[in-house]
């Protein structure tokens, strides 16, 4: 890289991001020398060139993403919501398609001036993040059961939404003092990925932690195990609001309606996969 303006070893980049067969070299290589200026999405580069720790930086950030490391994770901050959120390796990138959970759950709360709310299988904190930002009054509690994402869920939420606790503990043996409380929603993108999609993953996907990603052979293990498992700690009323995979949304409704939920239905994403699951808990009889 002799010359070292900005948009020429822009375009550097590009041409190396096009050479290992990435699709929007383009639109990436502008992201990853944004990323070492530290300037936002669309700002004009400077017309000073790179300092060598810089270029060295982007040798670096290239190589990885030639070897399909995901850019998210080379990025380090990745926007969902229109929040900033802290990614890196061992936490799940949040996904575009995740939005239409959040919007979900605000469209349910949108009336209410407080939400008790629990976040199963929390990683990033995308979901409790976002709708806390965008409704009044949420707090509650976010389980993550990973060491390596765990860091990223406590960072993300003390920045972006505070009221909201981190517990870290396994969503399918939950700490009994979670289980004697309440909440008004309950929302969880559980890992639904089945064994046929675990064969075929995306390169960047690989890099992603399986735990995360892998939902049991047909992919729906962690529906079966959490809707009866949490149930109780619903109140009267109260929803909970699944995300699941393509051709998923089916089994998901099933399995929330033989656990007695009511108003089951199913929420399409932006393109029109049906996405979102979602039933509220019945009137509990007193006996
Ligand atoms: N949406 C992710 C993917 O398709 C899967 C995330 C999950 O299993 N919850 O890569």
């Amino acid at each position: 890289m002799v010359n070292r303006l900005p948009r020429t070893v822009r375009l550097e980049i590009q041409r190396q991001l096009e050479q290992a067969g990435l699709e929007s070299a383009r639109w990436e290589s502008r992201v990853l020398v944004e990323t070492v200026l530290e300037l936002s999405g669309g700002q004009p580069f400077p017309e000073t060139p790179l300092t060598p720790a810089q270029l060295e930086r982007l040798e670096t950030m290239t190589a990885r993403r030639c070897a399909h490391e995901p850019l998210q994770y080379l990025c380090g901050t990745w926007e969902f919501f229109g929040l900033p959120f802290a990614v890196g390796l061992g936490v799940l990138i949040p996904r575009q398609d995740t939005e239409t959970l959040v919007e979900t759950v605000l469209e349910l709360r949108r009336e209410t001036s407080s939400t008790r709310l629990l976040d199963l299988c929390s990683g990033s904190g995308c979901i409790p993040a976002a709708i806390s930002a965008h409704l009044s009054g949420v707090t509650g509690d976010c389980v993550e059961l990973s060491p390596q994402a765990l860091p990223y869920l406590r960072r993300n939420l003390s920045r972006l939404a505070p009221d909201l606790q981190v517990v870290a503990g396994d969503v399918c043996s939950p700490p009994p003092e979670l289980l004697q409380k309440q909440y008004d929603v309950i929302t969880s993108n559980p890992p639904y990925l089945t064994a046929e999609d675990m064969t075929h993953l995306q390169p960047e996907v690989t890099h992603e932690p399986e735990q995360a990603l892998f939902g049991g052979g047909d992919g729906l293990a962690f529906y079966r195990t959490l809707t009866p498992l949490w149930k109780p700690c619903l109140a009267e009323g109260g929803w909970l609001v699944y995300e699941a995979g393509m051709g998923q949304a089916e089994s998901v409704l099933q399995i929330l309606e033989e656990n007695g939920f009511v108003r089951c239905r199913i929420v399409p994403d932006l393109a029109g996969i049906p996405r979102v699951i979602l039933g509220a808990a019945a009137k509990k009889s007193w006996k």
